[in-house]
């Protein structure tokens, strides 16, 4: 009875108050894909959001349109997240609108895949650059910001939390891929080590792994059909993810209600991480 009563005031509380009421947030690669679908669910949920993006301002322009025309905060701004004097500049833009900053999305990534012997060492780079030096560059400004903000201001119970998003890739092996699952299996470690390092600053870092989400970084394996059925193979759960999926997990994961939460990978992946082959076989 006691558990059902305090459930009820819990479910009440969550209702009346959005989860991110009062927190500001950043998120980076937020013009297209799972990065633009995180932003707006953050604002949704009552974040002010700085949407970060590298090439294409228009649709991050446009979301923060939206945005604003829905009654939140947001502002656009351009950096390349491999560059940290640019992260950096990032960070003080967000800072300087919001006044603080709570919760950090380090969602930029990208694909140049090729089998090993024609892989070259640009395409190396690049990818190990956005993808993991990327990742860890911002998480690095998130925790300055974190630990220089006073205790009494602080819109959540944690002094704030970074996301980074990882991959089911941070433990499928992907021939054709390497520099990718290398960067996924490097944010695997990124998280968990920071995680043990900051828990003690009251500092929450965890990952989100989607699998295969509908967003033009994979459309080859989406767009037609035949990709499609090929691709559900790997899916149990039997259908793409969607970006909303992934974000909803970021909200969660973000708020209060993930406060005991750190140092996890939360996989968004329809099962894609459970050896669907072994169903009928092994
Ligand atoms: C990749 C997608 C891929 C999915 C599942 C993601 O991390 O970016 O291209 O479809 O993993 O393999």
């Amino acid at each position: 009875m006691l558990i059902d009563l305090n459930l009820r005031a819990w479910s009440n509380s969550v209702k009346q108050a959005l989860p991110l009421q009062g927190h500001a947030a950043l998120v980076t690669g937020a013009s297209s894909g799972i990065g633009l679908g995180v932003a707006e669910a953050l604002a949704q949920a009552g974040a002010s959001v700085a949407v970060n993006y590298h090439s294409h301002e228009e649709p991050a322009r446009e979301l923060v349109d939206r945005i604003v025309a829905e009654g939140g905060r947001a502002i656009a701004v351009q950096a390349d997240v491999a560059k940290e004097a640019e992260v950096v500049r990032l960070f003080d833009e967000a800072t300087s609108a919001f006044g603080r900053i709570d919760v950090v999305v380090a969602n930029s990534g990208i694909q140049k895949d090729a089998p090993i012997a024609e892989m070259s060492l640009d395409d190396w780079n690049a990818v190990i650059d956005v993808n993991l030096t990327g990742q860890f560059l911002c998480a690095r400004e998130a925790v300055k910001r974190f630990r220089s903000q006073p205790e009494a201001h602080r819109p959540a119970r944690s002094a704030g939390s970074i996301i980074t998003l990882s991959s089911v890739h941070e433990v499928i092996p992907w021939a054709g891929h390497v520099n990718y699952a290398s960067a996924k299996g490097g944010i695997r470690m990124l998280t968990r080590s920071l995680a043990q390092e900051l828990a003690a600053d009251r500092i929450r870092v965890n990952a989100v792994a989607p699998g295969a989400i509908r967003t033009p970084i994979n459309r080859d394996a989406w767009d037609s059909e035949e990709a499609l059925t090929k691709l559900l193979k790997l899916i149990p759960y039997g259908r793409i993810g969607e970006p909303e999926d992934v974000a909803r997990a970021v909200v969660w994961l973000a708020s209060d209600m993930a406060d005991y939460i750190t140092g996890t990978t939360l996989f968004v992946d329809g099962g894609m991480t459970l050896y669907p082959e072994f169903r009928d076989n092994g």
